[in-house]
């Protein structure tokens, strides 16, 4: 078997690569580069794949997060429960924003925020949950969205790794106060360069965060807030909206090849994701556990499979937060001790799945 690379992006955008040619030169041609009809019409069409109703594009998903939080104006360091098990980013966009991370361990077996360990963190300064759908996996937002009510607190969500995830038939989003969403590359609707977005019901605060992306500009020379420069540019605009239309079939092929991972990979090493809701995630990332994680890493690509950890070493123990190394959060140790991300992508063959659970399930 010839290597089967753990995500080759150049294979993934060779399906759209004469689309993308022919609608980026059309764009280049139209010398327009900056805030014009791709962007329009990308934040007229982001929305139907959330369930929410009004978008803004911005310059990446760690921007997407910050704006989304600077524009509701909450006191200065306001506390905001975020999950301890997440990409770095997340927690940097509530420091960014000025507030304080309040970090929740995780539940051991959707390893998404466990909304039992969140109460006992709710003070008079909490004034927000931004929850993570890691993996692509929503967990449950009826239940966030619930508790939300009940304590009188924003329900904000980093989708960055779940654009298109669904529960109980609808969009998860559509169950948040607002949305961010990253377009990296290697994400569910990725760019060729980097561009994000945020999404929401409420028209006010959208309208804030593309003045907020503009340098706080809403109309030519007159600025009303202290905003960044972080705009989501045409030719990206372009290229996002050749790919949107495929997305949902994309997804598609994903939940069944994770159907066939859950369903067929069959060894006491490892421990699979949580099967709750295999068309309903939207399956970002297929994250197993395996105890001695080197022996099973080094495994895999003897037998020339690519793999990736996402991720390694959590926030609470990276040097730039320091603030919180000293926190103890073994549920979240755990998991970065031992997750492995298999291949879980567009441009796998029936043969490279068949091969992948073979593999796995031959490891001793
Ligand atoms: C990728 C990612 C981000 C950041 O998105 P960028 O576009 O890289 O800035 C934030 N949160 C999570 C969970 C991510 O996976």
């Amino acid at each position: 078997m010839n290597k089967i690379p753990f995500l080759d992006l150049k294979v993934i955008n060779a399906k759209f690569e004469k689309e993308i040619l022919v609608a980026v030169e059309k764009t280049i041609k139209s010398g327009w580069y900056i805030f014009g009809k791709e962007l329009n019409l990308l934040e007229e069409s982001i929305p139907e794949y959330t369930g929410l109703k009004y978008a803004a594009g911005v310059g990446s998903g760690l921007d997407a997060l910050t704006l989304m939080i600077e524009a509701y104006d909450f006191p200065a360091k306001s506390e905001i429960i975020v999950p301890s098990n997440t990409y770095i980013a997340t927690i940097l966009s509530i420091l960014r924003a000025g507030h304080i991370p309040i970090l929740v361990e995780p539940d051991i077996n959707s390893y998404l925020l466990n909304i039992g360990n969140v109460f006992e963190k709710i003070t008079e300064k909490t004034v927000a949950i931004l929850n993570v759908e890691l993996y692509g996996k929503s967990g449950r937002p009826d239940l966030l969205r619930e508790f939300c009510e009940i304590n009188g607190l924003k329900l904000l969500l980093d989708a960055a790794q779940s654009l298109g995830s669904q529960f109980m038939g609808l969009y998860s989003s559509s169950f948040y106060d607002s949305v961010a969403l990253s377009f990296y590359p290697t994400k569910n609707l990725g760019a060729l360069g980097d561009a994000g977005a945020i999404v929401s019901n409420n028209e006010k605060l959208i309208y804030k965060i593309r003045s907020l992306r503009n340098y706080g500009s809403s109309k030519k020379y007159f600025f009303d807030h202290l905003g960044i420069n972080s705009r989501l540019d045409e030719i990206q605009a372009t290229i996002l909206n050749v790919k949107l239309p495929h997305l949902r079939g994309e997804i598609e092929l994903k939940r069944r090849i994770a159907n066939r991972y859950i369903q067929e990979i069959s060894n006491q090493h490892i421990i699979l994701p949580d099967a709750d809701a295999i068309f309903e995630d939207s399956w970002h990332l297929f994250v197993i556990r395996v105890n001695d994680r080197e022996n099973f890493c080094k495994y895999m690509r003897q037998h020339n499979i690519g793999i990736d950890i996402h991720y390694p070493i959590p926030p609470h123990k990276q040097k730039a937060l320091p603030q919180f190394n000293n926190l103890t959060l073994p549920v979240t140790e755990l998991i970065h001790k031992e997750v492995v991300s298999l291949p879980m992508n567009i441009s796998l063959s029936k043969e490279n799945i068949d091969y992948i659970i073979t593999t796995i399930n031959h490891y001793l």
